[in-house]
């Protein structure tokens, strides 16, 4: 097993002949052995975006910060946001990057086949990236039973939120005694 600490791999500038604008890559990690995985972490300055391309496996973005834009070929501008996550299917020509007023960092995951892991094609002109994007909501606020348990249990989490901080602490009727034992100790208010 090996543990590579945060702060000790490499940031270099993604190669101008396939990104507009200023763009740092931080490879997380390459293949090893028979593995076919490679992770980096991208981020793109406001305005910055990669050129059109395409996965011969396809890649999974994550994105880790501020909001950006993607698009597939033939398809609208579409906004990403911190949490969201795209899957893009094999050979499908698409280019990805920061919104024009804001940054944007992703980690893109990729499989290699035949040590290849994208075929880069031309670059996106201002025209195209500036397409009106398709927007979305920002992330609704968590609630504090999301925060306790809608990772491993929406319904839960939804029930607890209805139940105890819904239910519970509006009932006047009981002791704060009472509400210690039914509403988890983290969660006191
Ligand atoms: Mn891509």
């Amino acid at each position: 097993m090996q543990i590579k600490r945060a702060g000790t791999r490499t940031v270099n500038t993604a190669p101008a002949e396939n990104f507009t604008g200023n763009v740092k890559v931080e490879m997380l990690f390459t293949p090893t052995g028979p593995d076919r995985t490679s992770a980096g972490t991208v981020s793109f300055s406001p305005g910055a975006r990669t050129a059109w391309h395409t996965h011969p496996l396809g890649q999974r973005l994550v994105v880790t910060a501020g909001i950006g834009r993607i698009q597939r070929w033939g398809g609208p501008v579409e906004e990403i946001r911190i949490g969201d996550v795209v899957q893009i299917p094999p050979n499908v020509k698409h280019w990805h990057g920061a919104a024009p007023d804001s940054a944007m960092t992703h980690v893109a995951i990729t499989e290699q086949l035949d040590g290849k892991a994208a075929d880069w094609l031309e670059k996106v002109p201002d025209e195209q990236y500036r397409a009106a994007p398709v927007k979305v909501a920002a992330a609704p606020a968590t609630s504090q039973g999301q925060q306790l348990f809608g990772d491993i249990a929406p319904k839960f989490a939804q029930l607890t939120d209805d139940v105890l901080f819904g239910d519970v602490w509006a009932r006047p009727g009981l002791s704060q005694r009472d509400r210690s034992l039914i509403t988890p100790q983290c969660a006191k208010p």
